[in-house]
């Protein structure tokens, strides 16, 4: 998406960002482990419309009888954040071994005229561009050499374009982008999972991340990652149908600026390299994950919250001694994105550019959601 260098307005960045969550769920938590999420009843009455809570059945293949997962156990449920009386979300089936993998690789706005009615707004967002290449012949090249590559290995692949099938369900998606700037400095790629990512989310973000950057000789552009990459659309199952399932492990791909000669120097001019960066780490994931583990695919779920009184203390860690970041008053409702040794990693409205730690006993359930006005295609 193109990037502007200017400071941005603080209220398009809070919409930006509010964009974002509205399905959402974070990452925060490099690669650690979430307890299977417990959605207490009260919250998940309060929750938006039920698909949120139910995973999409696996279309591609046929579960065989025996696969069935045992129920997630109950963990305990977060410190005072909520009442009694868990409801345990379903596992995901896990397909069945010995099935070839799918993978989808959306090429980032491709024949964006064509999205439905839900997404008519983003019918016009055709992304960055440089010179005569605009982003989505740009991202479908590099889709089609990904395909390629994974195909050659024994891989299903889906090339999606902006518009992807409701509730599309894979063992990867994979969203094909690059960035532009409105200056010719701001160089690098950079991954992005959905807001509350699953395990699978995050293991699959650490494995091209980890194959994308020697592959390319490229630089990470690091705290690049913004509010609208993990607000993705077609992350957002609770407000979209053309959405991917809640279980899809998912991230988007920010290959690098095409407002950056450096960058073009490899995403135009070697971009068997930069396909050959995602494929690798596309096809590690799968070698490293663990099919049965269905607990794996399940976003992590946090009740409704907001400050209570008399106000809490957003940090940069999840400790008394971590560096504040802001004061947010009582009242205020946030978004928890993780849940640490009694510390809600969250998204406030009041410092929308970053999420932070707030201690738990400084934050009540509410019945109240986060407010979410839309989501982003960046
Ligand atoms: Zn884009």
């Amino acid at each position: 998406m193109p990037r502007m260098t200017t400071p941005r307005p603080l209220a398009a960045l809070v919409l930006l960002m509010a964009a974002a969550l509205a399905g959402c769920a974070d990452s925060g938590a490099a690669g650690r482990p979430t307890a299977p999420p417990i959605i207490p009843v009260a919250e998940a009455a309060a929750l938006p419309p039920a698909d949120t809570a139910t995973p999409a059945p696996p279309t591609a293949t046929p579960a065989p009888p025996t696969a069935t997962p045992a129920p997630p156990t109950a963990t305990p449920a977060p410190p005072t954040a909520t009442p009694a009386g868990p409801t345990v979300v379903p596992t995901p089936t896990p397909r069945p071994a010995g099935t070839a993998p799918r993978v989808g690789l959306q090429a980032g706005h491709l024949n964006a005229s064509e999205l439905p009615e839900e997404l008519a707004r983003f019918r016009t967002s055709t992304g960055a561009r440089f010179g005569g290449v605009t982003e989505a012949e740009l991202n479908n090249d590099i889709a089609l050499r990904v395909q390629a590559l994974l195909e050659a290995e024994g891989v299903i692949v889906d090339l999606l374009p902006a518009t992807i099938p409701p509730s599309y369900d894979a063992d990867a998606f994979i969203a094909i982008h690059a960035d532009g700037s409105t200056a010719s400095g701001p160089r690098g790629w950079k991954l992005a999972t959905p807001w509350r990512a699953s395990r699978a989310s995050q293991q699959l973000l650490d494995a091209v991340a980890a194959t994308y950057g020697p592959a390319t000789g490229m630089p990470e552009d690091v705290g690049g990652i913004t509010v609208n990459m993990r607000g993705y659309y077609a992350f957002n199952n609770r407000r979209h149908d053309h959405a991917i399932a809640r279980t899809t492990p998912a991230i988007i791909v920010e290959m690098g600026f095409m407002t950056s000669a450096a960058d073009r120097a490899v995403i135009f001019d070697q971009p068997g390299r930069v396909a050959r960066g995602i494929a690798l780490g596309v096809l590690d994931y799968l070698a490293q994950r663990d099919p049965s583990d269905g607990a794996a695919l399940l976003p992590p779920d946090f009740p409704n919250l907001r400050v209570g009184e008399p106000g809490a203390i957003m940090r940069a860690a999840p400790s008394d001694d971590a560096r504040q970041i802001t004061r947010i008053d009582a009242g205020q409702r946030i978004f928890a994105l993780d849940l640490r040794d009694g510390w809600y990693q969250v998204f406030s409205r009041d410092y929308p550019s970053a999420p932070g730690w707030v201690r738990a006993d400084q934050l009540e359930t509410t019945s109240e959601p986060f407010p979410f006005p839309t989501t982003t295609n960046p």
